[in-house]
């Protein structure tokens, strides 16, 4: 039996016990990237967040199958149909086709979830893979008699769902056409929104397909509702994405999918992530106003020194981004990673004790961090419980050793893996800065680059090791 857990659920507006449809077993989707440009942190922070929600349901007990897409077709530069092309954009801003800019971008993104230490999903899926499985929902949406087509593409008629807007636990008209919901002439109503273009206004829109209503794309929002009813059936446990995506994206996959099926309620549980604010402004990639993973590394920083940052508040409150909060965060971690060290160092050849035996102290700090995860995932509470544990000099070693690792389960601070090396944050940023280079040499296929880097690490007394988790290197033993 998995441990008992409540979540806010955004459906309905308040934290409930979360049952899933079936036992122990959950079905949950995260909205994945749009592959045209680096993800910002803020794109991260959400990212984190849902892993987290993974981790802790897998230390709950729950038997998890977690699906994420990758949008690499098809999303504008306005959520509501509006604007650019995102990926056109990208290409065109980068010298580079469409389907290259995708396929670099995604590997970047891959990349930089492996530095976090987020657990990859079990299945990632492109939108340019399922066309044909978008198709096939967009004609039952159709033969249900949610559709019109006007000025050449097919339209979801919102006027034929009583419910919509329900997750922003407004109704339908009390939502505005307000000012992301630009007026689109051929639209019946301001909230219908596209299923299938085929009057692009692109000119070199290259990603074209056939369908019922002619040649042409899928609209955004169909290709989460495609692919995760593909993966996870007609209906699921849970569904997450940062809180921008309440109005309109998950808005309307919620009534598509429920068109689909005859409206069956469709997700059990939706989770969102609150926004990394920069400056009090929101952190926008089409803004071109964003810092990655690798501008933090640039400056210096382990990427699970922004993990750790990511910790520090709760995954419904905004956080802001400074320097200083991501060097009190690097102090935090460093000196986690320092005492982790000692205790190692202390107890040579020291062996977890496994769940069932932790007892004591040991036992009463396990159960105050699932406490607080239980309790609509306070990893910031939970930190404390962890903190505590790490602090105290009475309890035995192998008690202290075994309880942090069953909350590192969660946490993803790697501590299991920690070595000496890490106390010299130069060292790792520079030794870091190199393998990610190296991992771009490689994705380019220029191996001779990648080659060159690898020889200048061991010249340097760096030796890296590929493991399917990604590079690993240490110090050479002198
Ligand atoms: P996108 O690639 O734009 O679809 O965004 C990927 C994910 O990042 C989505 O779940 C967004 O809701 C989320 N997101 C976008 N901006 C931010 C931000 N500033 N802070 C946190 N999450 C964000
Ligand atoms: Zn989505």
């Amino acid at each position: 039996m998995p441990l008992p857990l409540r979540l806010y659920n955004t459906l309905g507006r308040e934290i409930v016990p979360f049952v899933p449809i079936e036992d122990d077993e959950v079905g949950l989707y995260t909205c994945g990237p749009t592959v045209y440009q680096y993800a910002h942190i803020g794109n991260l922070r959400t990212y984190v967040f849902e892993d987290l929600l993974v981790r802790t349901l897998r230390l709950f007990g729950y038997q998890v199958r977690h699906v994420m897409n990758v949008t690499d077709v098809g999303h504008l530069t306005d959520d509501a149909d509006q604007g650019e092309d995102k990926m056109l954009k990208g290409a065109r801003e980068q010298h580079k086709s469409v389907w290259e800019i995708a396929e670099f971008f995604r590997d970047a993104f891959f990349s930089d979830l492996k530095a976090l230490n987020i657990s990859m999903p079990d299945i990632t899926c492109r939108a340019t893979e399922h066309i044909q499985d978008m198709i096939d929902l967009i004609r039952r949406i159709e033969a249900a008699g949610f559709t019109y087509q006007s000025g050449g593409n097919l339209y979801f008629d919102v006027s034929k769902t009583p419910d919509y807007g329900k997750l922003t636990g407004q109704v339908r008209e009390e939502l505005k056409a307000g000012a992301r919901i630009t007026v689109d002439p051929n639209k019946r109503n301001p909230h219908d929104f596209v299923l299938w273009f085929t009057r692009s206004k692109f000119e070199h829109q290259s990603m074209l397909w056939d369908s019922p209503w002619g040649r042409g794309y899928p609209g955004w929002h169909i290709e989460c509702s495609a692919m995760s009813m593909k993966y996870l059936g007609e209906q699921f446990d849970i569904h997450c994405g940062g809180i921008d995506h309440i109005p309109v994206h998950h808005t309307n996959e919620i009534a598509q999918s429920e068109a689909a099926t005859g409206r069956k309620p469709w997700v059990k549980y939706w989770l969102h992530g609150e926004f990394l604010v920069l400056a009090k402004e929101k952190m926008a990639k089409s803004s071109g106003n964003f810092l990655t993973l690798s501008s933090l590394r640039e400056r210096g920083y382990d990427p699970l020194d922004y993990r750790y940052f990511c910790l520090g508040a709760h995954y419904r409150s905004p956080l802001q981004f400074s320097y200083e909060a991501l060097d009190a965060a690097r102090s935090g971690r460093l000196n986690l990673v320092e005492r982790v060290l000692r205790l190692k160092g202390e107890n040579p050849a020291l062996e977890p004790a496994t769940p069932q035996r932790l007892e004591g102290k040991a036992s009463a700090l396990l159960v105050s961090f699932n406490d607080a995860l239980a309790n609509d995932m306070n990893v910031p509470r939970a930190l404390v419980a962890f903190w505590e544990l790490i602090k105290d000099g009475t309890v035995e070693p192998q008690q202290k050793w075994g309880a942090l690792l069953e909350m590192d389960r969660v946490l993803g601070l790697d501590i299991c893996a920690v070595e000496p090396e890490e106390l010299d944050p130069e060292l790792k940023a520079r030794v870091e800065e190199l393998i990610e280079q190296r991992e771009q040499a490689r994705r380019r296929k220029d191996f001779a680059a990648a080659d060159e880097i690898r020889d200048r690490l061991r010249s340097q007394g760096i030796i890296l090791e590929d493991t399917p988790s990604g590079p690993r290197w240490k110090k050479e033993k002198l």
